[in-house]
């Protein structure tokens, strides 16, 4: 029998992802996913689009978003799967998280013309799916296109991350509040990523324990910036906390993400996957 390839975290031109919705589900489809979240940033308008194709297709879908958390000062991204996409308060939260980000992209904007870069603002915007979503993989598409930079990654490394020319401080939604939302809507708060989060131990540590406290219920133990020693090292987060783990590729599109959907390694077998909550 073959694998249950779960894939519950990706994104589209809602967000900062390349393909549109329905062909991100073809592609999920053609790649043999069994299971598939759509978890835009602060953003749920493409879930209509991506459930009506996979019904098409006979892909099993769920709802999903990742959410923009502040922690320590640093961001932290939640993902919520399996909600009510109709939910008033989630949706009130979503829209007040997006609300802060055009005034944000302008931010970087300026930062960056001071040291010369000008125009990054309405240049992201070009590449930016939906006005109300700029992130910095748009300004990040944007500086590689104008040729600051060989790809996004180095954009990252040089202009956008805290302490380099084009990075703003921006307060996004409270731990509790990312949560409530979640789980105001019938759905499962999951931990994106944490191998990629720039706070430090005591402060990850933290993190897992208060979004226990809160009634989180899981952890992506493998996405693809977290394969190997970093994927089991996640795996023992999730036996102490008791989490549920994840298996995400994060994909963005092809030729940017390195791990296609669907493709991201396997989860350890002893560990209980978030998906035997969800089908
Ligand atoms: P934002 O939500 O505007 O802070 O942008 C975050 C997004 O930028 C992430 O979801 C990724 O798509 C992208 N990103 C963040 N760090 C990197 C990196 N080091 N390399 C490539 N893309 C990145
Ligand atoms: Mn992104
Ligand atoms: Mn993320
Ligand atoms: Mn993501």
């Amino acid at each position: 029998m073959k694998a249950f390839n779960a894939d519950l975290h990706c994104h589209s031109t809602f967000s900062d992802g390349l393909l549109p919705p329905a062909e991100l589900i073809r592609r999920a489809h053609a790649n043999g996913v069994s299971l598939l979240a759509l978890t835009d940033h602060d953003e749920t308008g493409g879930l209509p689009q991506a459930r009506a194709e996979a019904e098409i297709l006979g892909l099993r879908f769920v709802n999903g978003v990742e959410i923009s958390v502040s922690w320590l000062d640093q961001s932290v991204h939640i993902v919520g799967l399996g909600f009510d996409a109709a939910d008033p308060a989630l949706l009130a939260g979503l829209a007040q998280v997006r609300g802060g980000r055009d005034a944000r992209a302008q931010r970087m904007g300026d930062a960056l013309a001071k040291i010369g870069i000008k125009g990054v603002y309405e240049g992201a915007l070009a590449y930016a799916g939906n006005p109300a979503l700029v992130s910095r993989a748009h300004i990040a598409r944007h500086l590689v296109k104008i040729g600051i930079a060989r790809d996004v990654a180095s954009v990252f490394d040089h202009y956008l991350v805290r302490g380099k020319p084009g990075f703003v401080e921006h307060e996004w939604a409270s731990l509790e509040e990312a949560l409530g939302w979640i789980h105001g809507a019938g759905g499962i708060a999951v931990i994106a990523h944490p191998g990629r989060t720039r706070v430090d131990k005591a402060g990850m540590e933290a993190l897992f324990a208060r979004f226990k406290d809160l009634g989180g219920e899981a952890i992506e133990v493998v996405s693809s910036t977290q394969c190997g020693a970093a994927a089991l090292e996640f795996a023992r987060v999730a036996r102490r906390y008791d989490f549920l783990a994840s298996r995400a590729s994060d994909f963005h599109g092809p030729g940017e993400s390195s791990v296609d959907l669907g493709r991201a390694e396997v989860l350890p077998p002893d560990l209980t996957p978030v998906w035997s909550r969800l089908v």
